[in-house]
């Protein structure tokens, strides 16, 4: 675990790893907020068709009240009047309407056996029951009105009437028959009807609103959801903007300006960036070793490793020799080296006066070896109250080779110098210092002349 982080945080992550990552998260996230859009669509369904239910429900317990309202209205009418066709209304009602049965089918086959439904169907009983009455009721006042009765439904024909009621007057009989459909028990058992269908009403609304909470409280909970899966795609969508301009955009234009720069491009971003600029840096060393390389030999002597003729020549062009002094040194009958030990123990001379003389002047100096024994040294901001210090370095080269080290043969130097100044060439400072040089050689070697 430790090492893949420190491996990611060294190589960087994978685009291709990332980009699968993302898509993944992307992937699920959207899947699962198109499935909980669905089921809240579905819940919203589910709560309308709720609602639908209710009034449907409740329609149908208004029908029985309704269909047995209608009894009892007919029923009175046809005491209180007389007229005939108030019990055709009512027979009508009661045989082929059925208002009250039918309603009570319908809830029984819509919403199954319930609380509500035992409600409806005692509304029910109660309101056969109290049909009993209003036959016994209409058959008084078929017999107070002084009609046939044979013409009248075989329920009403059925009817015995009291000894007490038989014995009633006709008027006697309808006052009776009004009595009995508004004494206190009738209304007692209207009264009852209605409580009842209430209640059925009161249990199916109790039963709605229980449904409704549970369907309110898991619509709540998938809103919950999908407010966090929409939050997630947003921190998804971020993320990919944000990790692409991290890992990708910002490296690659850093990469460009680095290019552009001619330097070599930092290490970061995704792995795939990284790898590019790895290898571009590579390929950039490689090329700017080459390049260093060329330079150097193009610069530099073989043999000593100070500049060569080339090296000295673009310093003498590009260095301000006003303010310089011009130093050429050339060793003394080094041909004689040469004839008496041989080529090779030459070439270790000429290395060795190289390494002293080098060594006698300041880093910031330039020590050339401009011919077969002859050296050239420019002194950067150096001026005539300086001789004292030249003399000095000279004649301490000249006694370090004449000690000949290291086995090998003593030799001298000799040296002339010029000093720059304004409104003098650099060629004009050359041949003077190598005037002053040939006076050295004249005076018989070894030394140094300055030129006046
Ligand atoms: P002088 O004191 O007048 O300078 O006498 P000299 O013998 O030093 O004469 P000069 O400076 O003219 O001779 C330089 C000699 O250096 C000539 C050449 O044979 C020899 N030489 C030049 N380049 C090399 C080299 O790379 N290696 C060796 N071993 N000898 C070289
Ligand atoms: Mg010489």
């Amino acid at each position: 675990m430790i090492k893949a982080f420190e491996k990611l945080r060294d190589d960087g992550i994978s685009l291709r790893r990332l980009n699968i990552i993302m898509f993944v998260i992307a992937l699920v996230s959207s899947a699962a907020l198109l499935v909980a859009m669905n089921l809240t669509n579905a819940n919203y369904t589910k709560t309308h068709e709720m609602t639908k239910k209710l009034v449907g429900w409740r329609k149908d317990a208004y029908n029985l009240q309704i269909g047995s309202d209608y009894l009892t209205e007919e029923i009175r009418s046809f005491v209180v009047t007389g007229e005939k066709v108030h019990l055709a209304n009512y027979f009508e009602e009661a045989n082929n309407t059925q208002r009250r049965e039918k309603a009570l089918a319908t809830l029984k086959e819509k919403h199954g056996d319930s609380a509500a439904l035992d409600d409806l169907g005692a509304a029910m009983s109660e309101s056969e029951h109290l049909m009993d009455k209003e036959y016994y009721a209409a058959r008084l006042a078929i017999e107070g009105f002084g009609y046939d009765v044979k013409d009248f439904p075989v329920e009403i024909r059925n009817v015995v009437l009291s000894e007490k009621d038989r014995a009633l007057s006709n008027e006697g009989k309808k006052t009776a028959a009004v009595a009995y459909l508004f004494d206190a028990d009738y209304t007692i058992s209207k009264t009852r009807i209605n409580n009842d269908i209430n209640n059925c009403l009161l249990n199916l609304e109790n039963e709605i609103d229980k449904k409704q909470t549970e369907v309110a409280l898991a619509l709540e909970r998938q809103v919950l959801l999908e407010h966090v899966l929409i939050a997630v795609q947003i921190i998804v969508t971020l993320a990919i903007v944000i990790l692409t301009r991290i890992l990708v955009f910002t490296p690659l234009r850093d990469c460009v300006s680095r290019i552009r720069k001619d330097a070599v491009i930092p290490l970061i971003g995704a792995y795939e960036v990284r790898f590019l600029a790895k290898n571009y840096n590579m390929m950039y060393y490689t090329t700017k070793e080459n390049e260093n390389k060329l330079n150097f030999d193009a610069s530099h002597d073989k043999l000593t490793g100070l500049f060569n003729r080339r090296g000295y020549e673009f310093f003498f062009k590009n260095i301000d020799m006003e303010t310089s002094a011009l130093l050429i040194i050339d060793l003394d009958k080094f041909k004689e080296i040469n004839d008496n030990y041989g080529h090779d123990k030459g070439d270790e001379v000429i290395k060795n006066a190289a390494k002293t003389i080098y060594n006698s002047f300041r880093t910031q100096d330039y020590v050339c070896r401009i011919g077969g024994d002859e050296f050239a040294v420019i002194m950067v901001r150096t001026d005539p109250s300086l001789e004292g210090l030249i003399t000095r370095k000279i004649n301490a080269i000249n006694e370090k080779l004449a000690k000949g080290e290291d086995g090998l043969p003593p030799i001298s130097c000799s040296v002339g110098v010029a000093f720059g100044h304004e409104n003098i060439t650099a060629s004009e400072v050359f041949k003077r210092a190598d005037e002053a040089l040939y006076k050295t050689k004249e005076r018989g070697r070894k030394g140094v002349t300055f030129y006046k």
